[in-house]
């Protein structure tokens, strides 16, 4: 590990300034992102701005919708009585991540942020375009059983490794931030993160110093009829090889409104508008379900190990959706 400063920040204020001081300053919350790439010297930054004690620690409930502060821990948004009644696929996105440990620490602002799980990103000693612009990508003819099969690019094939943001992307999450001069920015979450592209080192459109302040839910009816499902190769501290956050209003037996995302599959959380437009206006049936998948999966391009999980992806919605309707409201 290199030498670094660390500077707890008392106001968000002296935090942007004291991360905007020198290339190499990042924000710090609950560490389980940072402080193991840290280990393994793929980040080596110079200084840590502790945020841990900023005005972001709680969750209010607002006409609108819900206010979630960057410091609110993953356990206490999960177990929240309101995200579980109102925002079901969210308290179960959260709790099908990492351990009861991990989300103690895990901050709302880290998550957002959480670095891929790709194996040569994690190892100095493989090319990665993402870790090293221009060095090459040894995933891409390497073992690419976990990564991505939608968004890719000839630059990355990493998987987006978050839940609790695929639940977000279902509920249209804005996230709110605030910059260098005051100024401060409402970004829904389908714009936060960018496809790798040509440069997969560039992940959101944040700006460098750029902090995260809260994440606002919008109150929405449809979310109290969600769920998260995710299926991975144990029960339980593993990340998704597929998942899927679903939301659903309908009349009759007649969907009026659908929102779908997909985690475990994509560089980024992945929203399908396909399957949302195959599912409107449709009977709420198996039939209908499998219409959906497929066309979430059609734009899929599987690697030479990740071929499976197109099929995977497209049975794990169907499952989502299943068990969104059999549950009685
Ligand atoms: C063993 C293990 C298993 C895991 N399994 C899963 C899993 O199954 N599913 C899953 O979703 N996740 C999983 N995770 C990831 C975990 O959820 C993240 O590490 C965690 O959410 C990151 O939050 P943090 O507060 O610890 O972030 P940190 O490590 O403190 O920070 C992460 C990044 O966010 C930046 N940052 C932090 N706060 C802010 C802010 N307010 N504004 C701007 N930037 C900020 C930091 O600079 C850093 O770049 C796992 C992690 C581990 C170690
Ligand atoms: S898939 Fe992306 S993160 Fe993994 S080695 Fe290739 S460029 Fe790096």
């Amino acid at each position: 590990m290199h030498p670094f400063e660390y500077v707890e920040a008392t106001d968000p204020a002296a935090a942007i300034h004291a991360a905007g001081e020198g290339a190499q300053s990042v924000f710090f919350a609950g560490g389980t992102t940072l402080i193991d790439l840290m280990k393994l010297d793929v980040m080596t930054p110079a200084k840590l701005v502790d945020v841990n004690h900023l005005p972001f620690s709680s969750i209010e409930e607002q006409p609108d919708g819900i206010l979630i502060g960057a410091n609110v821990r993953n356990s206490d948004l999960a177990h929240h009585a309101t995200i579980r009644e109102q925002y079901p696929v969210l308290s179960e996105a959260l709790l099908a991540g990492a351990s009861a440990q991990l989300r103690n620490m895990a901050s709302t602002g880290g998550n957002l942020l959480q670095r891929t799980r790709c194996t040569y990103f994690r190892d100095i000693n493989s090319a990665c375009n993402k870790r090293q612009p221009g060095s090459g990508c040894d995933a891409i003819t390497g073992v690419n059983r976990m990564h991505a099969i939608l968004g890719t690019s000839d630059y990355c094939i990493a998987t987006h490794p978050s839940d609790m943001c695929v639940a977000l992307v279902a509920l249209d999450a804005v996230i709110h931030t605030q910059m260098h001069n005051g100024t401060k920015r409402q970004i829904p979450i389908t714009e936060f993160y960018l496809l790798p592209g040509e440069t997969p080192e560039r992940e959101t459109v944040l700006n460098r110093a750029e902090l995260i302040t809260h994440v606002h839910l919008p109150a929405n009816p449809m979310a109290r009829r969600s769920h998260y499902l995710k299926v991975r190769d144990r029960a339980s501290y593993e990340f998704a090889l597929a998942s899927a956050a679903v939301a659903l209003e309908t009349k009759g037996q007649t969907i009026t409104r659908a929102s779908v995302a997909l985690g475990g599959v994509g560089t980024v959380p992945w929203r399908s508008k396909e399957a949302e437009a195959a599912l409107t206006g449709k009977p709420a049936e198996r039939v209908t379900f499998e219409a959906a998948a497929d066309a979430a999966l059609a734009p899929a391009k599987p690697q030479h190990h990740n071929a499976f999980k197109i099929e995977l992806a497209k049975r794990t919605l169907v499952l989502a959706l299943e068990e969104l309707m059999a549950r009685s409201f």
